[in-house]
This record gives C-alpha cells, sequence and structure tokens, in this order.
C-alpha cells in the first residue's frame, strides 16, 4: 500500500469558482491563469473543469503545447511572452497570444516573418517595475508592434503590485490610463484581487487565477465569504501515536515541550509532500473532522498533531491538512506565507484524485 497521503481535487469547486470570477467580470472576458500547473491543481485537469473561461493564461511554452494537445482550442495568453527567437513558430504552432514587455522582444517580433496572425498584448509598467515599457518606451515598441504584418489586435495590459492590499490599484490605474489615454486599444488589468475589489478594472479580459482555486487574495477576508469553494484538499492519516508526560518532547530540535499530559498523532505528511516546514506550533490541521493544532517542527516526512482532546483518534484517523473545512489561506498565514505557495507546492510524490 502506498502512503495514506493524498490531494484531491474537485472539479465541480473548480468549474464553481470560475463561475463566480465570470460574475465579477460582468462584460469582460475572462483568462483563467493556469501557470505553475494551475497552481498546483494540473494543467489539464483545470482547463477541463474551467470550463466558463473564455481562455487559459500560462507561462511555459511547454505548457502551452500541453494544453493544446489536450484538444484545448481556446486562446492562450503567454504571461511572459516569449523569450528567443526560436519560439516565435510556436506562436503560430500553437495558436498563442504573447505579452511583450521588453525591446528585445519586438526585435525579435520585427525580424520575422510569421507564418499566420497572432494578436498581442503590450505589457505596461504603470509603477511594479518588475515587466512593462515606461512611459517613454511604449511608444516606439507600440509603433512598431502595430506595423508588424502578422499582428493582428494589440491589447494593453498592466499588473497590479497592491490590488490585494492597502495601497490598492488607485495610482497605477491613474498612471496607466494616462499613459495610454491615446491607443485607444482595448484592456486588460485585473487579477483575482483587482476583479474582485474595483469594479473599474472589469474591463476588456481579466485574469484571475487564485480566486479560481476557491482561495482568498485578501488577507482580511475568507474565501468563504466571498464565495468561493476549495479547489485542492490535502488530506492523509495517522500512522503512530505518543503520549507524553509533561516536560517531555517531540521532533527535531526537540522543539515542543509537553506542559501537561499530551497525547500526539504521527501523520503521514511533511515538507517533501510540500507542507510548509517553517509552519510553527498552532498552526490548524482537522484529525476526524476536529479541529486541532500542529506540536513541534515540520519534519520531511512527519508532522506531529495535539490529539488529547481528540481520544477517538488513532492509527488510520483522518486528516486534513487543508482544504475542505480549513482553508489552505489560514494555514498559509499561520506559516507566514499565502495559499498560493502552499498550492504551487504540492510535491508530485503525492497522487492526486479527481473528484466530481
Ligand atoms: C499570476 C498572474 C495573474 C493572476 O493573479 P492572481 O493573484 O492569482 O489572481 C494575473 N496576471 C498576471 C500578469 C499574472 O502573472
Amino acid at each position: 500500500m502506498p502512503r495514506p497521503i493524498r490531494a484531491t481535487l474537485s472539479a465541480s469547486a473548480l468549474a464553481h469558482n470560475c463561475m463566480v470570477a465570470k460574475a465579477y467580470a460582468g462584460g469582460a472576458k475572462l483568462w483563467a491563469v493556469i501557470k505553475a500547473n494551475a497552481y498546483g491543481h494540473g494543467l489539464e485537469r483545470a482547463a477541463r473543469a474551467l470550463e466558463a473561461a473564455d481562455g487559459y493564461a500560462v507561462l511555459d511554452f511547454q505548457e502551452a503545447a500541453r494544453l493544446r494537445l489536450a484538444g484545448i482550442q481556446k486562446p492562450i495568453l503567454m504571461l511572459e511572452g516569449f523569450f528567443k527567437p526560436g519560439d516565435l513558430p510556436l506562436l503560430n504552432k500553437y495558436s498563442l497570444t504573447p505579452v511583450i514587455h521588453n525591446p528585445e522582444q519586438v526585435e525579435m517580433l520585427k525580424r520575422t516573418e510569421l507564418a499566420a496572425e497572432i494578436d498581442v498584448y503590450v505589457k505596461v509598467n504603470s509603477g511594479m517595475n518588475r515587466l512593462g515599457f515606461t512611459i517613454e518606451s511604449l511608444r516606439p515598441a507600440y509603433n512598431a508592434i502595430r506595423m508588424h504584418r502578422q499582428v493582428r489586435n494589440v491589447t494593453l495590459m498592466t499588473h497590479f503590485a497592491d490590488a490585494d492590499g492597502p495601497g490598492g490599484i488607485q495610482a497605477q490605474l491613474e498612471w496607466f490610463s494616462e499613459m495610454t489615454k491615446e491607443y485607444g486599444a482595448p484592456r486588460s488589468l485585473a487579477n483575482s484581487a483587482a476583479l474582485i475589489r474595483y469594479p473599474e478594472t472589469r474591463t476588456g479580459w481579466v485574469r484571475p487565477g487564485i480566486m479560481l482555486y476557491g482561495c482568498s487574495p485578501f488577507a482580511d477576508c475568507s474565501a468563504e465569504s466571498l464565495g468561493l469553494k476549495p479547489a485542492m484538499t490535502l488530506a492523509t492519516e495517522i500512522i503512530a501515536t505518543q503520549q507524553l508526560a509533561p516536560g517531555e518532547r517531540v521532533g527535531y530540535g526537540f522543539a515542543y515541550e509537553a506542559v501537561g499530559d499530551l497525547s500526539i498523532g504521527i501523520v503521514a505528511c511533511g515538507y517533501a509532500d510540500g507542507y510548509p516546514r517553517h509552519a510553527p506550533t498552532g498552526t490548524p490541521v482537522l484529525v476526524n473532522g476536529k479541529r486541532t493544532r500542529i506540536v513541534g517542527r515540520v519534519s520531511m516526512d512527519m508532522i506531529c498533531v495535539d490529539i488529547t482532546d481528540i481520544p477517538e483518534a488513532y492509527i488510520g484517523s483522518p486528516v486534513t491538512l487543508w482544504g475542505e473545512g480549513l482553508s489552505a489561506d489560514e494555514v498559509a498565514a499561520s506559516a507566514g506565507t499565502l495559499s498560493y505557495e502552499l498550492l504551487c507546492a504540492l510535491a508530485p510524490r503525492v497522487p492526486v484524485a479527481e473528484i466530481p
């Protein structure tokens, strides 16, 4: 028998969350962002389940090729565009829409006669200072792209640095609008946080990611309150129990010391499965559906959990690390990270089962 750990992925939760995103989007079209193996959910599986999407956004040409091989015919947006001249024929081969964000890409495109027409996104740096053209470099880049014989539609896009935080989007949106007002091109602005919180970004094509997987982009607002359902549940079982007397310790570094009598369940999940190693004592976990906490250090293959108040818990008892009944957002917050990182880090050794 394999170890009891497994992830389940709910196709109906993905479909539901996609409909929620569609409702927020109003008349705007929706790129379902499925980069990073669909945030750990499996590329083809997620694309199939996110049936309300108008297109899919990825980074890797391998991911784009996999989607086409799976028979998916909707538009595909390449969020970082192409990297080398050899990538350009792939745009036609797989019918891809590249994001062009730097002058090198413009040069590569200029030098290339494409076999068929393509649509292009031009990325504007509105203050995040990661990718995109500045106000000075936008005009020459845009003109060169427009003049290319095989370029059909051009959309202007930008990305917000703090749509989920206190800074908001106002300054970036104003700057973007100022920079692009004379272009008269369609726009693509919103990630999940902007889509939910800032109606003025629901224009052209929106680009939600994390909300499709049933997690909240906001620290101060639960996924449940947004009407989202967790798509991934990471579950396992207790494989051993220990009784600790006061003063006894558990795990590497003897990091946790029992204050009173303590029952411990040893759980088949560790950082090699994708559980965050830095999750501290107190991080929530469900045993037999009841909420308790992890204690001591997360090791490679095991976690220790407090089952003192769950007397029926024993070897074989079910444990939920995150997902149905315990949000990945909450576990992530306890571990000082984001649900994004937990989902993407699901390890290949964890078997995945798709459920309706
Ligand atoms: C990843 C990404 C998104 C999706 O962001 P979420 O916060 O997951 O909704 C949108 N746009 C771009 C450019 C991205 O890289």
